[in-house]
């Protein structure tokens, strides 16, 4: 697949971009039908088969951090095996500097513990020990078991895995508590370019799945079926995109093809899970990309099917500016991303949503401005955890930049005030967010941030005080 300037995937030239066409076919255009019990059954996972390669790679020392190398030496000096695992070891071979370093042992915990003075257990469904420096906590998880060991099939009864639930529930991993070999932990995880080992030591790749083959061919892919393992764990098709938004790579078409086939079924899993999903789209620094593939593999119309369904009126009705507004302003966040400048999440969720959030509001008085968001957040905060204090922020957010966009006639406001407001900060980066991405603004965006620097040289503004609770009212001792 081509690549534009910043190294993010661009699609094949055609008349119309596919994120487009499949905003043109609006929603349920293909309807994912769930497949029945029975199907589920015969569907049951084959056991991978693997076959181990070792392949020498040395990466440059200061790509590697140097504190995760000393904790794989000390644990192989003990006798363990271990190895640098999973994202670090795939942004590497991506080119990629890794954001951190995750280890994977034959230690168990308390034998991780023994080792290390500044470490501690975590977890209680899968124990993982951290060890903690001055700057980092740097994860280390004993080699697990995969899934069909610690028997996640066919259960059905009930209990619960990171708190998916849902009647997908005969393939949802459900219980992960057993510990296992490199080659059995290497199986459980989701892509193959995620499920190498490195080898500090021997400067060594350890590949159960093909992994460096998919990293060399720049190719995301399931280890094994990829319909079970969407249906084992739905996340895995936020990740894929995710993932392959991020790397800039190609999805398998395999793997494509079941994430367009369990779409309907992402819902199963946690609602915080799909919120910490698209949080970390953002911190990717791959939003854009990542949000063109959501329209694709139908992912979005699932999720926020409140901002598909307005886009995708739009674009029937002829008006693309609506979708291509907000893949621009997506690509600013990107690139705040990637020079650092972070957006908090409500800002970012403020974005995602503004299209469907605002647009309802044309027709609405000021006065029902904030009730109306509030009833438009509800569905969308329940499918996405966003929390009661994310809801009223985006809200804040979001109707204060009616306050921050020049107007001839409205009603007056204190000017000192807003800027003293706890949301104005955030406000006023979407504002100037939204400024850079349409060129619109631009002015008012550079004098607001200049009053805010007058007040607030620090840079942050004061928590907005809370609304004083009363003391609880004494309980009399209980008379007897
Ligand atoms: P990032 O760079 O965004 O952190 P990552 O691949 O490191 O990406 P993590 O969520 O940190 O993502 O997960 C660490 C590793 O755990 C992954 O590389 C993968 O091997 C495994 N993993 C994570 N989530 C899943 C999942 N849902 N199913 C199977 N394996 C998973
Ligand atoms: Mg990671």
């Amino acid at each position: 697949m081509a690549t534009n300037g910043d190294n993010l995937p661009i699609m094949a030239k055609k008349t119309k971009p596919a994120y487009i066409t499949r905003l043109r076919a609006g929603r349920g255009a293909k309807k994912t039908t769930r497949p029945s019990t029975a199907a589920k059954v015969a569907k049951a996972p084959v056991a991978v088969k693997a076959k181990l390669k070792e392949i020498p790679r040395e990466f440059p020392g200061k790509l590697l951090d140097q504190d995760a190398a000393r904790v794989v030496r000390r644990l192989s000096e003990a006798g363990h095996e271990a190895y640098l695992v999973g994202g670090c070891v795939r942004d590497l071979l991506f080119g990629l500097l890794p954001k951190d370093f995750d280890i994977a042992t034959s230690a168990t915990p308390q034998e991780i513990r023994r080792l290390f003075r500044n470490c501690r257990i975590i977890g209680r469904r899968f124990q993982l020990a951290h060890v903690f420096f001055r700057d980092k906590i740097l994860e280390v998880a004993t080699f697990r078991a995969p899934v069909a060991e610690t028997n996640a099939l066919h259960n059905g009864d009930g209990s619960d895995n990171n708190g998916d639930s849902g009647e997908n529930g005969t393939l949802l991993i459900r219980d992960d508590n057993t510990f296992g070999t490199s080659e059995q932990d290497a199986l459980r995880r989701d892509f193959t370019v995620n499920a190498l080992f490195y080898d500090v030591e021997k400067q060594l790749i350890l590949d159960w799945v093909g992994g460096v083959k998919d990293a060399e061919k720049r190719m995301l892919r399931t280890i094994g079926d990829p319909d079970i393992r969407m249906r084992e764990d739905p996340i895995r098709m936020l990740r894929a995109v995710r993932l392959s938004s991020r790397l800039g790579c190609k999805v398998d078409r395999k793997t494509a093809k079941a994430i367009e086939t369990h779409a309907a079924e992402v819902l199963d899993a946690a609602a915080p899970r799909i919120h910490e999903d698209l949080l970390r789209m953002f911190a990717g620094g791959a939003m854009a990309p990542a949000f063109d593939r959501m329209i694709e593999t139908r992912l979005l119309e699932v999720i926020l099917p409140e901002l598909f369904d307005h886009l995708s009126l739009a674009v029937k009705a002829g008006d693309n500016d609506e979708v291509e507004a907000l893949r621009e302003a997506l690509k600013v966040a990107d690139r705040w991303t990637h020079a650092g400048r972070k957006l908090e999440p409500a800002v970012r969720f403020a974005l995602l949503l503004a299209p469907a959030l605002l647009t309802p509001l044309d027709d609405t008085s000021k006065r029902d401005a904030g009730s109306q968001v509030t009833a438009l957040l509800k569905p969308i905060a329940q499918r996405i955890a966003l929390s009661k204090r994310e809801c009223e922020r985006i809200r804040q957010i979001l109707l204060a930049l009616d306050k921050l966009a020049p107007r001839k006639k409205r009603r007056r406001f204190s000017v000192a005030a807003l800027v003293k407001r706890a949301y104005f900060p955030d406000a006023l980066d979407l504002f100037e967010l939204m400024s850079e991405a349409t060129g619109d603004f631009r002015e008012d965006a550079a004098r607001w941030r200049e009053r805010f620097r007058e007040l607030f040289p620090e840079g942050t503004a004061p928590e907005e005080a809370k609304p004083k609770r009363r003391p609880p009212r004494r309980r009399r001792g209980r008379r007897s």
